[in-house]
């Protein structure tokens, strides 16, 4: 029994936690959490043919654990090409909302953020529709917990660095092509999506805000909503 609703309470989607897709224990990496402000949209960068996407998981966590030093998979959670979502760093699922476990997946930037990547390469093509709704999904369950405005702009972390919104790219941190070109062109499809999904829901307050800023700007919404895939 948890006093609080975990951060990922009442998701839809398929979990595959950590012990399903064989993570490594993380090894030197005190956990640390702090309240969510906002969320960091990744690729993996890897192929877009991955047979086995679990062990692509694996590979990555092999990667960032020991050849980059990181102690762990830097991602908070992987969103799969169908549709599932793979526990990242180690307590992330565990997180009581509306705080996370801090990840290391954008440099300077990680206390307080969520890093959620999308597996696959997306420089020149758009990510499976399946794992698209997935990805809104997740980031409206999130925003929904930790009452996050999925339009906010200016977020202040708490180590005085800043992200230009509350739902941004991992090049709006740091010096990278990642998430790629198709999906930083849709982010601000994204942002729309998530709205929607919470005021669908009605999800509390982040959703009341949600429907006033699609009000307020309903003659830009159209268009920018056609970028959701
Ligand atoms: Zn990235």
């Amino acid at each position: 029994m948890t006093e609080r609703p975990l951060l990922l309470d009442g998701l839809a989607a398929p979990v595959v936690d950590r012990a399903a897709w064989g993570a490594e224990p993380a090894v030197d990496w005190p956990p640390e959490r702090s309240a969510v402000r906002a969320i960091v949209v990744h690729h993996t960068a890897t192929s877009n043919d991955e047979p086995e996407p679990l062990a692509m998981v694996r590979r990555v966590q092999r990667f960032h654990a020991h050849d980059r030093g990181w102690g762990d998979i830097g991602y908070s959670l992987v969103v799969l090409p169908d549709g599932r979502v793979a526990e990242g760093r180690e307590g992330t699922l565990a997180s009581p909302a509306p705080e996370i476990v801090q990840a290391g997946h954008a440099f300077g930037h990680n206390p307080g953020t969520v890093g959620i990547a999308l597996a696959g390469r997306f420089h020149d093509r758009r990510p499976s529709d399946t794992a698209w709704s997935t990805l809104v999904e997740v980031i409206a369950t999130i925003a929904a917990h930790a009452d996050l405005d999925p339009f906010g702009t200016d977020v202040l972390l708490a180590n005085g660095r800043t992200l230009p919104a509350v739902i941004s790219g991992h090049r709006d941190a740091c010096a990278t092509s990642c998430p790629g070109d198709a999906v930083a062109d849709a982010l601000e499809g994204l942002r729309y999506a998530v709205a929607e999904r919470l005021t669908g829901s009605g999800a509390g307050s982040a959703g009341d805000r949600a429907a006033r800023h699609r009000a307020s700007s309903s003659a830009s919404g159209p268009d920018a909503a056609q970028n959701a895939g």
